[in-house]
């Protein structure tokens, strides 16, 4: 606790009058405790619910073998702007970093300032080069990354389509047609939707893929300070 209250931005700028902060950090602390609380409301149930999705979604590529290339990490390359997540989607994976001590390390490299602006990657991903890569966290990825290739989309008129990469589009198609498609696989705008209603914080709102992990690290870390001990969820 005396390092929460040594870094905590008021008592930072308050070292020369201590005993204020020391009267006043305790009101302070419950604040924070309590806001902290309503971030992590429905984060068991969110990873329950990745953990439903993943057995489905296995069950269904399993039976067809739809299966991604060999070692392909193509759709995780280029910038990480262009993948968007909030906070509470990526906070079962922050605490998994934080509980496996590796997320300083994340933290690390999203504090520099090049990074997501500019050229970043999603930071957990693995570059194999010449095209190659894999998601270094895959377990507890997000759910744009969950669906991308195993759901489909409402168009306008109510067309459907599959969402995916070309090579998983090919192997779907040639199997089945949309409507079985369409019955077969999640649709990603009413999943996406139902995970992130485990969360009530209306403004949680969408952002880039490492901008929301940067935040659910510093959050679960902040929690992790509070509790003065083992974290668990
Ligand atoms: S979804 Fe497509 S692009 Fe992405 S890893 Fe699988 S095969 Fe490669
Ligand atoms: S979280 Fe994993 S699957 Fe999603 S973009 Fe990053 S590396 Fe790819």
């Amino acid at each position: 606790m005396a390092n929460l209250q040594r870094n905590h931005a008021v008592c930072r700028g308050l070292t020369t009058k201590r005993r204020f902060c020391n009267q006043f950090f305790p009101i302070m602390e419950d604040n924070l405790r309590n806001q902290l609380d309503e971030h992590f409301e429905g984060v068991a149930q969110l990873r329950n619910f990745y953990i439903k999705l993943d057995i489905e979604i296995s069950k269904i590529s399993n039976k067809y073998n739809f299966h991604c290339k060999n070692g392909c990490g193509a759709c995780c390359m280029g910038n990480a702007i262009n993948k968007e997540a909030t906070v509470f989607e990526l906070l079962p994976l922050a605490i998994e970093l934080e509980i496996s001590g590796k997320s300083n390390k994340y933290l690390e490299i999203l504090e520099n300032e090049d990074c997501p602006k500019n050229v970043c990657v999603c930071v957990v991903f693995v570059d194999n080069q010449k095209g190659l890569g894999h998601c270094g966290e895959y377990k507890y990825r997000p759910l744009v990354c969950r669906l991308f290739g195993d759901s489909m989309y409402h168009e306008k008129n109510n067309v459907v389509d599959f969402i995916g990469c070309h090579w998983l589009k090919e192997l779907y198609e040639n199997s089945l047609n949309k409507k079985q498609l369409h019955d077969l696989l999640p649709k990603m705008s009413e999943t996406v939707f139902e995970g992130r209603c485990f969360s009530d914080n209306s403004y949680d709102t969408v952002i880039d893929i490492n901008s929301a992990l940067k935040t659910a690290l510093e959050l679960v870390k902040m929690k992790h300070d509070l509790i003065d001990g083992k974290l668990e969820f």
